[in-house]
């Protein structure tokens, strides 16, 4: 399965690399469309290597902002054009400027849409302490549980950014699931962590259209050699220590 990563979406004009035109959506769902699966459907069916070869697509969205609801939601969901998304949420900025309201984000957990933590600050975890560290990851999790009545076992790094320590926290603070922006299939190196293509609006659409058929290509020699010899896994463990 492919994960697909996306930030805010705009009518035009986009701020940042990150923030993409709801024509470059339509887009990018015109050539995955019939392949979307539910959040349900890809937690149900992601352990299964079988599954994770297949070219089923999930779409998620980072940072909680308003399109989620406004967008993404009203007029895909709501309408069943799309079987629903994973929604990464920093708790700090919930009903700030431009990002949803905790009302909003409990309709979203009611209808379809997963909502996993972002973190509270959107801080790059592999920086702060250890204390810091796990206030990140305990209080983003039972704040949101607390709003949404259920378990929230979802987590994606803020950047991208992980370590050994960081993914060790968040498994022991109760997270099951573990988003990365790293490319290639939904399946990272480790069992809890998974793959994303963060996407931006410099990708064009043949880069889009590429990833879709074979995310794995997009990758580098050294995952393509190291994989072949087995020390794939070994090295990343190094590499993130
Ligand atoms: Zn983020």
């Amino acid at each position: 399965m492919i994960v697909l990563n996306y930030h805010e979406l705009v009518e035009a004009s986009p701020s940042n690399a990150w923030c993409l035109t709801h024509e470059t959506f339509d887009a990018h769902l015109a050539l995955c469309k019939d392949r979307l699966v539910s959040p349900q459907w890809f937690l149900e069916h992601c352990p299964n290597p079988k599954a994770s070869r297949t070219g089923s697509v999930l779409l998620t969205f980072d940072d909680g902002f308003l399109s989620d609801y406004t967008h993404v939601y009203a007029r895909y969901v709501k309408t069943g054009r799309i079987p629903g998304f994973m929604s990464f949420i920093p708790v700090d900025f919930v009903g700030s400027p431009g990002r949803m309201s905790w009302e909003m984000i409990e309709e979203l957990g009611r209808n379809g849409v997963a909502i996993g933590s972002h973190g509270m600050a959107h801080v790059d975890l592999t920086t702060v302490s250890d204390v810091e560290l796990s206030r990140e990851l305990t209080v983003s999790k039972s704040m949101l549980e607390d709003r949404l009545g259920q378990q929230v076992t979802l987590f994606a790094f803020p950047y991208g950014r992980f370590s050994r320590r960081v993914w060790d926290a968040a498994l022991k603070a109760g997270y099951t699931h573990l988003f990365t922006i790293q490319l290639g299939y939904h399946r990272g190196f480790e069992p809890f962590l998974y793959s994303r293509l963060c996407l931006t609006n410099r990708m064009d659409a043949d880069y889009m259209r590429q990833h879709v058929r074979d995310p794995d290509a997009m990758r580098g020699v050294a995952w393509r050699v190291s994989t072949r010899l087995g020390l794939y896994r070994q090295l990343m463990r190094w590499r993130h220590r």
